[in-house]
Formats: structure tokens, sequence, C-alpha cells
């Protein structure tokens, strides 16, 4: 019995993997998009999983079952590992709606469903903010009224915690040392994006806060910019807090810089000489410069950069852009090697470069499923 069964639900989408821990092969793979939305098929998170449980029949065979990880956005300060779900665990995953009110009930409506649909199986909850617990509360504390922080839950959480963990351990797998042994810093560049400073294998500073609207640059998320920029804008044109919010969070980044949420559009539109797609591009390798300083400030010595997600490991072009004039840092990337395609993890760095420069392929789903597995491991 070596199978798990991981579910990855996003606001409006669920992504499955049914994985053979024998020999780490996936046995299914599925997503389900627009959920909710008038072009989407699927009206729920439960008619959803409806439908990946059909799915998988075929594929699945349940006595192979030996858990379902389940990843779950907000574990607020509660959960700093992963952690075997029973009703308590579903409680306070509710409790923690208000902090990500899109995302914690989706994951709660898939959480229900599969302890339903797999009464006998352990289900392990594996939250995206869980590594980020190590923050000092020098990094996660926002000077705000201590009434916010006490009463409210304002702090720097931070997001990305799963990929962040298995892509700085497999950096220091490539450097041949022990997580322990290694400063990282990674750059978890998807549609949504962060920056985590790692100091011996623990998250130090990581670039979303409270929620992940903070920090980078992304696909349709602003990141940072002056709080008082939502008052402004209210009084200015009278819209509510939730349409404020809606509009940083789906109607910004690059959507609002280029006309497009693809990093790949505006790559295309810039090279043809677009010039807001240029000064999205510009001010979007910028944002994660500042960044690369900042948590090289905090962590003292670096031994690897790391890219990841759909851009880190696919654009040369904001490779090269977020390290341009790094090098008397000991920061570079080679021109040959970074703009050679590859699924692989590799180097791109040169090789009179101090600091290796790296791309590691994310992968959030074995990372679950392996933690979902440790956890199991612990409880016999
Ligand atoms: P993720 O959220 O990790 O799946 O990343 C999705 C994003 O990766 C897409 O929105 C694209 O902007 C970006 N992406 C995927 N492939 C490429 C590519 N070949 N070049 C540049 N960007 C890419």
């Amino acid at each position: 019995m070596n199978q798990v069964l991981v579910l990855n639900s996003g606001s409006s989408s669920i992504k499955y993997q049914l994985i053979d821990m024998d020999d780490r092969a996936r046995l299914a793979v599925g997503a389900i998009e627009r959920i909710g939305e008038s072009s989407g098929a699927v009206a729920d998170h439960a008619a959803g999983m409806k439908v990946v449980l059909a799915e998988l029949e075929g594929a699945l065979d349940r006595s192979q079952l030996a858990a379902v990880g389940h990843r779950v956005v907000h574990g607020g300060d509660r959960f700093r590992g992963p952690t075997l779900i029973d009703d308590e665990v579903c409680d306070a995953v509710r409790e923690l709606i208000p902090l990500a009110p899109l995302h914690n009930p989706a994951n709660l409506t898939l959480i229900e469903a599969a302890r339903a649909a797999f009464p006998d199986t352990p289900q392990v909850a594996v939250f995206d903010t869980a590594f980020h617990q190590t923050l000092p509360a020098a990094a996660h504390t926002y000077a705000v009224p201590q009434s916010w922080r006490t009463d409210l839950g304002v702090r720097r959480y931070g997001f990305h915690g799963t990929s962040h963990q298995y892509v700085s351990r497999r950096a220091a797998a490539m450097l041949g040392r022990r997580p322990e042994e290694v400063n990282v810093i990674v750059l978890h560049l998807g549609n949504g994006a962060s920056v985590c400073a790692i100091r011996e294998g623990k998250s130090i500073d990581t670039s979303m806060g409270m929620t992940p609207l903070e920090g980078l640059i992304m696909g349709t998320r602003s990141g940072d910019l002056d709080p008082a920029i939502p008052a402004y804008i209210a009084r200015q044109t009278g819209r509510s807090p939730e349409q404020i919010d809606q509009t940083l969070n789906k109607e910004s980044g690059l959507l609002a810089l280029a006309g497009s949420n693809d990093l790949r559009d505006v790559d295309t539109a810039a090279a043809t000489g677009d010039e807001a797609a240029q000064l999205a591009l510009d001010a979007y390798c910028y944002r994660i410069r500042k960044y690369i300083g900042a948590y090289l400030a905090a962590l003292g010595r670096l031994d690897a950069l790391v890219f990841t997600a759909g851009v880190g490991e696919n654009s040369p072009t904001i490779r090269a852009g977020a390290v341009a004039g790094l090098d008397h840092l000991g920061i570079a990337v080679s021109p040959k090697r970074n703009t050679q395609q590859s699924k692989e993890e590799r180097y791109i760095s040169p090789y009179w470069a101090e600091t290796a420069v790296l791309v590691v392929p994310t992968d959030e789903e074995i990372e679950i499923a392996d933690q979902a597995l440790a956890v199991l491991g612990g409880a016999s």
C-alpha cells in the first residue's frame, strides 16, 4: 500500500495526481479548470471533486491508497508542518477563511469530499504557509497597532512554502551539501510569484505577506505598493474595498502593464518593439533584483540562487534580467547555459561566479506526497 492521492485546489481549479511512491510514478494526472466561471463545465468544487473521482476510476486501487495529501493555502500561525486531518483541523482551516477567502473554502470542500469518498484513508493537510513559520519576529511583524496584530492576525505568513522547501532541498543536493549547511534564495516565478530567503534549511524571510498579494509583480497581482494607494483610489473613485481588492489581485501586474498575464505574450510583444511590454519586463526584473539585494543582506552569505516555476524554469530573458548588474556580488548567468532549453535541474552560472545560479523544476505534488507519508510514519 504505497500510493498517495494529492489534491491541490485553487480558487477556480482542482489539480490532482495519483503517485506510486515506490517508484514515484504518476499513475493519474489531471486538472479541472474554470470552476464556477461561465466558460467552465463545473459549477463548484464539490461538483469538481465528483469529476475527479470519476476520472480516477480505473487508475485508483483503493487497497493501495496509503494517504490523501491536501494542499491547504492558509494555515495561519497554527500549523507549522504537515498535519493529519480530523474535525478539529477542519474547524481551524474554517476559522482561517477571513485570511484566505478564496482558497481555504475550496480546500475545505475538497477535504470534506475526500473524507467522504475515502473514509478509511488518512488525510493529511500540507500548508502553503507552514515552511515560513520559522520567520523571526523582526521579519514577520508589520508596524501596525497591537490590536491588529493580536486580535486580527495581521502579520507576514508567506506562501508557496511547499515549493520553496522542495526547491531549496534539491538545490542543496545539487551542491552536494545538506540543507542545514547552505544559504539559498529561491525565486518562485509562476503566475503567482514569491522570493524566499532560506538560511540553513529554514525560511527567514519571504516576499508574500499576510496574503499572496505582496512582493513581486505577478501575472495579475500588483505586488508591493504604497499602502496609502487603496484608500486614495477609494476616495477618488468611490470603489469599495472588495472592488479594489479584486483590481489589485486580478487586474494588475503584467496584465495591467502589458495587456497579458502570460509572460510569453509579454516577451514576444517586447521583442517586436512594444514599449508597454518592455516596461513590464523591466519593472518585473527590477523588482526581483531589489529582493535579491535585500535577501543577500538578510542572509549574509549566499550559496545558491534558484529559479523555479513556469517563468523561472522557462524564461532566459527574465533570468538574465533578474541578475543583470549583480556580477560584482558574484551573481551572474552564463548566456550559453541560460538559453539552453531543458526540463532538468541545472546550473546556469558561469564557471567564475562565486554563487551557484540554478534552475530547479518545482514539484509541489511529490513534496506534498512525501510530507503526507512522513506524518503517517511519525504517527505509527
Ligand atoms: P505556473 O504558475 O508555475 O504554472 O507558471 C505559469 C506561467 O509561466 C505562465 O503564465 C507563463 O507566463 C509562464 N511560462 C510558461 N512557459 C513559459 C515560457 N516558455 N517562457 C516564458 N514564460 C513561460
